[in-house]
């Protein structure tokens, strides 16, 4: 990064100086400690999961997360606050059950039907169940050996691979992809095996997506022990499943907001800097992590520049995203306005990867911005963070990235337990730690502060 010239009029002095390097690692701790010791995004998450819950796209329970979303940017200090309107898709769950005949007779496990999906219109789908272990057996087997059949694709998330995104990645096709896999050979409905890193019998929900407007077959997730139980059942002999969802896609779109809130920078305004995380979730859980978080983290990135009296720059601008679950729309929203409007984004940041100890920040950029944020990289060191090595942001800020060409960010948590609650019923206000969520929110605030004050390029 280059130091612009404010830099020189607050005495900052010259690149890499050791004055300006102590100033730099002073308003690193002032920040810290402003959030550590009077942080409100642990409360404020609090608030979020208590009083408005899990709040899937275009349910009243989203309407009242955009509500809560103003209040609390108002709460913070925001210079102006105001709703980016964005059209998104609602999908509803509705009754579902699934029963397994494993000992001659059928017994209820927990499971959850997966997002978009379109269930059994109520009715029992009763059938023998198939065990593939990935997409190669799959496609190994005769038609008539699955035609009419529950093919289980018993995939398992790879837990020999450390960063746990990286597992996740690889075992997601099969919760996105099977239906469409299984469709083609007349497979009647879907079982998965959880995209889980836990050591339990929590169902993972999230999206799946018909490439075929016809054949849309149910699909639903098994938590890890229901999965092992049943991999058994399948090596010892025949078992049936009972199956029974009302889920649907609804065909109306529903209105909806991203709720942003602003600083206005002082040196060039017109230059954004843009933080966010989504406010939207899954219908299950209360969506802590998952991303209570990054929208409490985000928002406290405004009340501390405004608690510590820091005038950044660039404007800064704290964005809950609506919609990034099951539609993207309110990214996308985002990137056409920003386009629309012709305005200049420094850089886009995300906080979508879980409320944990930050170990890292993603960076997608060029080589040579890459290389401008790694001159700081020991700042972040008595924090924790090193990891500056993957690439990536978020989903939500990827259509401004794709479409705007602007560099990219991302926090980046420790990932080890992310996999055990990501979109299930755990995913509650309790799993989240208070030291380690506004550690979080420190490490962003200290990125923006420093992205704001010299020029990435
Ligand atoms: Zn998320």
């Amino acid at each position: 990064m280059k130091r612009l010239i404010l830099a020189a009029c607050l005495g900052i002095g010259l690149v890499n100086t050791s004055s300006a390097q102590s100033q730099d690692s002073l308003m690193f701790r002032r920040i810290s400690d402003e959030i550590m010791l009077h942080g409100t995004c642990y409360d404020n998450l609090r608030v979020l999961c208590k009083s408005v819950g899990h709040r899937l796209s275009g349910t009243k329970a989203a309407e009242k997360a955009v509500k809560w979303g103003e209040k609390a940017m108002r709460e913070a200090g925001a210079d102006r606050v105001y709703l980016q309107a964005c059209d998104v898709p609602y999908w509803y769950r509705g009754k579902e059950s699934l029963e397994l005949n494993v000992n001659g007779q059928y017994k209820k496990v927990d499971a959850l039907s997966l997002g978009n999906s379109d269930g059994t219109n109520g009715r029992t789908l009763e059938a023998p169940v198939v065990m593939v272990h990935n997409y190669e057996e799959f496609k190994a087997l005769p038609e008539y050996a699955v035609r009419g059949k529950i093919v289980f694709f018993n995939y398992r998330f790879r837990q020999d691979y450390i960063f746990t995104f990286r597992g996740y990645g690889d075992a997601v096709k099969y919760r996105v992809n099977s239906p469409n896999v299984a469709a083609e050979k007349g497979v009647a409905a879907v079982l998965i095996r959880s995209m889980s890193t836990g050591e339990d019998d929590f169902p993972h929900t999230g999206s799946m997506h018909y490439k075929d407007s016809t054949r849309h077959i149910p699909e639903m997730a098994i938590g890890n022990k229901t999965a092992d139980m049943l991999e058994e059942a399948c090596k010892k002999g025949t078992v049936t499943a009972k199956m029974n969802s009302e889920c649907k896609m609804m065909q109306k779109m529903v209105r909806s907001y991203n709720v942003i809130g602003e600083i206005k920078g002082t040196y060039s305004p017109e230059r954004i800097i843009t933080v966010g995380g989504h406010l939207d979730s899954w219908d299950v859980g209360e969506g802590a992590h998952d991303d209570g978080a990054g929208c409490v983290q985000s928002i406290e990135v405004i009340r501390a520049y405004k608690a510590l009296g820091i005038r950044p720059k660039c404007t800064i601008r704290a964005v809950l995203f609506m919609n990034e679950e099951n539609g993207l729309k309110g990214g996308q929203a985002y990137a056409d306005s920003a386009i629309a409007n012709k305005e200049k984004h420094v850089i886009a940041i995300e906080t979508d990867a879980g409320g944990f100890s930050p170990r890292g920040i993603e960076l997608e950029m060029s080589p040579q911005q890459k290389e401008n944020v790694l001159k700081y990289k020991h700042l972040f060191l008595p924090y924790g963070v090193y990891d500056f090595s993957h690439g990536g942001g978020g989903a939500d800020i990827s259509p401004l990235h794709e479409k705007a060409k602007v560099p990219m960010a991302g926090l980046l948590p420790d990932s080890q337990r992310y996999f055990d609650v990501h979109h299930t019923n755990n995913d509650v206000f309790e799993t989240v730690n208070h030291r380690e969520l506004k550690l979080g929110a420190a490490v962003l605030s200290q990125f923006i502060w420093l992205v704001s004050q010299y020029e990435l390029n």
